[in-house]
């Protein structure tokens, strides 16, 4: 079968891999649709250490095709989504079977080959139902949507709070909408570049400010009679908006940090007591039911996916597919990839 496979820093190409084989308590996956992250870009960038050469990518929805030993024959040919982390199989937890437990788990196609393929085997537990109605592309797009989630369950926003989002990669546009749903007020979101906030606009930010032309400090306090915003989540993982998030955010304000980068400054201490602060981390998609909630809300119709799907590639067309994902040309968000 086909493989899309990273050998080096910016290169990537195609090869030709044996079939995976389901072992006891595992499942092979057709792969329909999978999806560029941000994470994959960085690998391709080389900003993320990567053993090469590997097969990336761990965003993706498709049917199963084949099961191991130990799980049900029926689920063959049964549409799925696919949780993004595999179970490390070596802690208690994984030696006495509890896989989806297990607090050593492993982003795929980092630690281990991905779904950029036609075909990849994974644990049973990283198996998600898809209701009728939702299709691969969309279920391949659950990631950011599920940390979206785990933030706003954090965050606990109020009706009519002013939240704040800087950043508007598909992290920030899912955080956008999902403030909407939880009665956000006023929501303002920052970038830097315009195109996204055409969708940022149709999530139901009310204010979208690019940072290339506006000082964000001052025109939040504008925006808010010098107050601040009650809610700031940080999604771009950029250390100058990461430095203005105690700027802000209004006294006894919330402030999530969701943009990861490694060279982000430190969090001061004094700000945060002067202003009487709550401050979240968010490391991922919390696995208490994010990952199932996003799917329900893509089946219900409450988040619309298609606005921020920019370009759809054949796997054979993997080296343009990373090179518009990687340098986010002709106005990109997020790259799809289809097997065939
Ligand atoms: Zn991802
Ligand atoms: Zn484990």
């Amino acid at each position: 079968m086909l493989a899309a496979v990273l050998t080096g820093r910016e290169q990537v190409g195609l090869e030709e891999r044996p079939e995976p084989e389901a072992r006891p308590g595992w499942v092979v996956v057709e792969v329909e649709s999978a999806s560029i992250c941000g994470t994959d870009t960085h690998q391709f960038e080389g900003r993320v250490d990567t053993p090469f050469p590997r097969v990336p990518g761990h965003d993706f929805a498709g049917r199963v095709a084949s099961v191991g030993d130990g799980v049900d024959s029926d689920l063959v040919g049964t549409p799925v989504a696919v949780k993004p982390s595999l179970p490390c199989l070596e802690c208690a937890d994984c030696t006495e079977g509890r896989l989806a437990d297990c607090h050593r788990k492993k982003l795929m196609g980092l630690w281990s080959d991905g779904c950029f393929t036609e075909r990849v085997a994974v644990p049973r537990v990283n198996l998600v139902p898809r209701p009728d109605g939702v299709e691969a592309w969309q279920a391949a797009l659950l990631e950011p949507l599920a940390v979206g989630l785990n933030t706003v369950d954090r965050l606990g926003i109020k009706l009519g709070e002013t939240v704040l989002v800087l950043g508007q990669g598909p992290i920030g546009l899912a955080l956008t909408r999902l403030c909407t749903l939880s009665g956000a007020g006023r929501l303002i979101v920052t970038d830097a570049r315009e195109d996204p906030f055409r969708v940022s606009r149709a999530y139901g930010a009310t204010d979208c400010i690019d940072v290339t032309a506006t000082d964000v400090v001052s025109a939040v306090a504008d925006l808010t009679g010098g107050l601040g915003a009650d809610v700031v989540i940080e999604t771009s993982g950029f250390p100058a908006s990461t430095a203005v998030v105690l700027d802000v955010v209004r006294k006894e304000g919330k402030v999530a940090h969701i943009g990861w980068a490694n060279d982000l400054p430190a969090l001061p201490v004094v700000p945060i007591m002067a202003k009487t602060l709550t401050v979240f981390g968010v490391g991922g998609n919390g696995g208490r039911g994010q990952y199932e909630r996003s799917i329900e809300l893509v089946r219900a119709g409450r988040i619309d996916l298609s606005p921020v799907v920019t370009h759809t590639f054949a796997l054979t067309d993997i080296a343009e597919a990373f090179h518009v994902a990687s340098t986010k040309a002709e106005g990109a968000i997020k790259v799809l990839l289809t097997p065939r």
